[in-house]
This record gives structure tokens, sequence and C-alpha cells, in this order.
């Protein structure tokens, strides 16, 4: 088995290793909630100073076009389409991840009912066990457009190719499941959708920066994601997403507002969309938030994501070697898929009492999460991440279940 000595050495021989010192962690602190809300990066804090100080303190208002808020959605989109397997031009950080799957999935509608040989269609496919809020978009947009349309929510990645089929309008998948970090193959899915011919509507809210992603090469036709998970972009930070140039012309949002326009300082009354991926925004963006983006991102630019993968496995590898090999008496059942290409990068246990295991496991400085029904969420970000962390978290884990150190009558906290 595993000793804590050889984590320590993989730690020394870890070409990401240096990059956690660009991120600000509290030092005793073991924290698994990447996936959740990521860690800060060092740079953030005198990035904030200078765009409160400087930019809109003493430039003010000309701060749009010299600190080039203006196009902050934009550059900043480009700067995360690599990340993506994206184009220049075809991303924009703007808006909630919610938000933006509205203008994804209302967008695939009309490019549907546009379209005559389909626009009979009236069925979006997504899944039940989805994040909620994509769920509840699906919904809320499907019902509020009254022409029919209606949710078809599937039960198991299994089910889904029967479940997509000539009634399918749009397909809409989460490509990392926030509970099981079960990780769906892109590829086969968004060709059997095409095949049946559905548009896939992809949210990498699990993936952007935790897994290789290529989005061109595997067939998405368009894809909405999160900055302040496994980018470290900043709590609530602007999300993104991505119209890939082949479908830019036929891209309409029913958020047409001036940020969208093609020209939107000539203050016409009549909305134009922009050309290009600027038809995706809607209105003034957060400024302050979506610079913090920023600095999440300049780490990424120092490493590749195969890099980042090939740490991610090994370190999900590790942690569940260890959690059987020295929790093995307790009642955890992995939900996780063991097949690489299937997982992302969290790990996923249950146990009975996994909400209380688990805030005894934030009483002790490891920082995981819970999520209905009984799962323990370990999320793993190898750019800050050691080996020698994961040893410590399943010691704690360990000396947790064997003491029965929890208490299972413990009050809920709404958000943790
Ligand atoms: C985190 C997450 C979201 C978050 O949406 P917000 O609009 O930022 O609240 C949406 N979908 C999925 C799948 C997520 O994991």
């Amino acid at each position: 088995m595993t000793t804590r000595k050889d984590c320590l050495t993989r730690d020394s021989q870890d070409a990401l290793a240096p990059l956690r010192a660009q991120f600000d962690l509290p030092p005793e602190l073991i924290y698994l909630d990447g996936n959740s809300l990521g860690a800060r990066p060092r740079a953030a804090l005198a990035r904030a100073q200078d765009v409160i100080a400087r930019e809109w303190g003493q430039d003010l208002i000309r701060s749009w076009n010299t600190a080039g808020w203006f196009d902050l959605p934009k550059r900043l989109g480009d700067r995360l389409a690599p990340l993506i397997g994206a184009g220049a031009g075809e991303v924009v950080v703007t808006d909630s991840t919610s938000v933006n799957l509205f203008k994804a999935l209302a967008a695939a509608l009309h490019m549907q009912a546009a379209d005559p040989a389909r626009g009979e269609r009236r069925v979006l496919v997504t899944e039940r066990s989805n994040f909620p809020t994509d769920i509840y978009m699906a919904q809320g947009l499907s019902g509020w457009l009254q022409r029919g349309y209606r949710v078809r929510l599937v039960d198991s990645p299994a089910e889904l190719e029967a479940a997509i089929d000539a009634d399918s309008a749009v397909v809409m998948l989460t490509h990392v499941n926030y509970r099981t970090g079960y990780q769906h193959d892109m590829a086969a899915l968004s060709a059997h959708a095409h095949a049946q011919g559905a548009l896939i509507v992809w949210d990498l809210a699990h993936s952007a920066g935790a897994v290789p992603l290529d989005l061109h090469r595997d067939g998405a036709d368009l894809a909405v994601g999160c900055t302040y998970k496994y980018l470290n972009g900043g709590p609530g930070a602007p999300a993104f997403i991505w119209v890939p140039r082949r479908h830019q012309a036929a891209f309409r949002q029913p958020l047409s507002g001036w940020w969208g326009h093609a020209a939107p300082f000539a203050m016409a009354p009549d909305f134009a969309p922009a050309d290009g991926i600027g038809r995706a925004l809607c209105g003034t963006q957060p400024i302050a938030s979506l610079a913090m983006v920023e600095c999440g991102l300049d780490i990424f630019a120092q490493t590749d994501m195969a890099a980042i993968r090939a740490k991610s496995l090994a370190l999900t590898d590790l942690f569940i070697e260890l959690v059987e090999a020295r929790c093995g008496a307790h009642p955890l059942e992995l939900v996780t898929p063991r097949q690489h290409a299937r997982r992302g990068s969290q790990v996923s246990f249950t146990h009975p009492h996994g909400y209380a295991v688990m805030q005894a496991l934030i009483a002790r400085g490891v920082v995981g999460d819970y999520r209905e029904p009984a799962i323990m969420r370990f999320g793993f970000t190898p750019l800050y991440t050691r080996y020698a962390d994961v040893w410590d978290a399943v010691d704690i884990l360990r000396d947790i279940l064997d003491g029965q150190a929890y208490d299972i009558d413990a009050a809920r906290d709404a958000v943790t």
C-alpha cells in the first residue's frame, strides 16, 4: 500500500507542485472542495485592488476603454477557449451558468424550429440527476414558450441513447455529474444526438479546468460552464458560453440586451444582433468580479490540460486506493466510476451518516462537501492539491470513522 512517505516523494517529483504557491490557502487546511468554489489565486487581491482603486477610483468611466472593460467578456473568452477546445471569437465570459443555459437552450430550440424538416420536435432531453438549475431552466423555458415543449428526464446514462429519438429537439447534458463525478462520452452522445436530428448543449460546470475538452472534435453544438469552480474565478464569478462559428449566424437568443447589439452605441430603437459571439451577451457586466477570472486563467496558462488530467487521475486513484485500504471496515460505497474515461476530477463515497461524517471532517480541517442522498464529495484540483493532502485526508477520515467521532444529530447548514 502507498505510504505517506511515497506521497511526499510524489509531491517532490510533481511538475505541477510549484503552482500551489500561486494560491492563498490556509496552511492547515486540506481543501477538497475546489469543484464547488475554487481557491483564491494570490494575484486576485492585487488585481481587485487595482480594479477598484485605480480603474474605478481614478479613471472612472474612461476605464470602459482605457482599462478594456468593454472588451473583457470577449478577451477572457479567448483566453478560456484553449481549455475547452474552442476557437478564438467563440466564447464570452458573462452572466451566470443558469442564464447562459437559458440563452443556449432558447437558441438551440430556435435553430430547430427554423428548420422546416425539424420544426415539429418538442422534447428537451436531460438527466434526472442533472444539477437542479439545469433542469429548472429547461422546464422554465419550455413551459413559458407554450408551444408544447416538454422536458424528458432520463434516469441513467445507460438509458440516454434510447431516450434521444426523432421527437428530440435538444439534448442538454452536464458533461461531469456534480454528485457522482461520472463523465459522459461527449463524442458518442453528440454523434447520437445528431444522428437523431437533435442538437446538443453541454454544461461544462464540472469539466472546464478539470478534464481536457475538445468541443469541436467531439461535435458539441453549444456549451456553457462555470468559472468559480475548477477555474478559480472567485465566488459568483461570471460563467461562459460557447457558440462555434458554424452556428453563430443562426444563434438567436431572447435576452437581446444592448451588449449583444451590432452597434450598441448607435442607441438605435431596434435590436440587431452583433456578428459573431457578441450576440451571446446581454447587458453591462460585473467588471470587478469579471476581472478576477483572469487571475485563475493566468495560472492555467502556465501548464496544460494533459498535465492537469494526469495528476487529477493520479490523485483520485490514490484517494480511492487509500480509502478502500484503510477505511474498508466501514460502510463506504464508491459511486464514482473507476474507469478513467468515465471519471471527472472528484470522488464520491456514500456513507449512511455521510452528512455527519463530512461535518466531522470539516471540523478537523478536511473540507469536502455533502450532497443528498448520503454522498460525501471530494474534489481534487491538481493545481494546488498535494499527494500528501490525499494521504492526510484519508488518515483523518479513518480516525473519525474508527472512533465514530461524528454527531448523527448535527443540525444541517443551508449551503455546505
Ligand atoms: C455549479 C453548477 C451550476 C451553477 O449555476 P449558477 O447559475 O452559477 O448558480 C449550474 N449547473 C451545473 C451543472 C453546475 O455544476
